[in-house]
């Protein structure tokens, strides 16, 4: 285990004043009715759990994860469900909540099986982008962060399971 403590790229406040203007934005484009919040495991949870206390009106949410194969910090492109929903999608508002779209090929494989369950409406929430490691053209509504191509850790965001506990996104030296 690492013992270096990741530099700040991005601190609390910053995410957090992100965050509420995020929530803000996705109640205003759906005012009245429920939102249903799909959390995507585990680099995810911190964000949805700020997201959703910053949202007035009423959601549900629910937890998946799914798996690129390898390890490293890098992706392989090959992704594999290994949790799915307690529940369905069909006619509801549903919103993706990930941590960060990379290449964008694990969110591109999530929008196509979460759409395959008909959903009203589906939205994707991405706490960051790095839209210049694409490698699929890929729909995100909403975005906390564009940042450059730098490996991040922090805030839900792991490496090798360390550093999720940190409460703000870092860059390991
Ligand atoms: P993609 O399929 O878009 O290449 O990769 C998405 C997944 O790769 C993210 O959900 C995340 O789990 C992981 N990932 C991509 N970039 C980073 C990063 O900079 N830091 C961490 N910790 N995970 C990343």
């Amino acid at each position: 285990m690492s013992t270096a403590q990741p530099a700040v790229l991005i601190d609390q406040e910053e995410l957090a004043a992100r965050i509420a203007d995020l929530a803000r934005e996705i109640r205003q484009d759906s005012p009245s009715g429920q939102l249903h919040f799909v959390c995507v495991l585990k680099g995810a949870f911190l964000f949805l759990g700020d997201l959703i206390r910053a949202m007035e009106g009423h959601v549900t949410i629910d937890f998946m994860a799914c798996s690129s194969y390898g390890a490293g910090t890098t992706s392989s492109g090959e992704v594999r469900l290994s949790k799915d929903l307690d529940s369905g999608l069909e006619g509801r508002d549903v919103i993706i909540v990930e941590d960060i779209v990379d290449t964008g090929l694990t969110l591109h494989y999530l929008q196509e099986i979460l759409l395959a369950r008909g959903p009203r409406s589906l939205r994707t929430a991405c706490l960051l982008s790095k839209p210049s490691r694409r490698k699929i053209d890929v729909k995100v509504d909403y975005v906390g962060f564009t940042i450059e191509d730098r490996f991040v850790v922090g805030y839900g965001l792991d490496y090798d399971e360390q550093y999720r506990n940190l409460p703000y996104i870092g860059v390991l030296a």
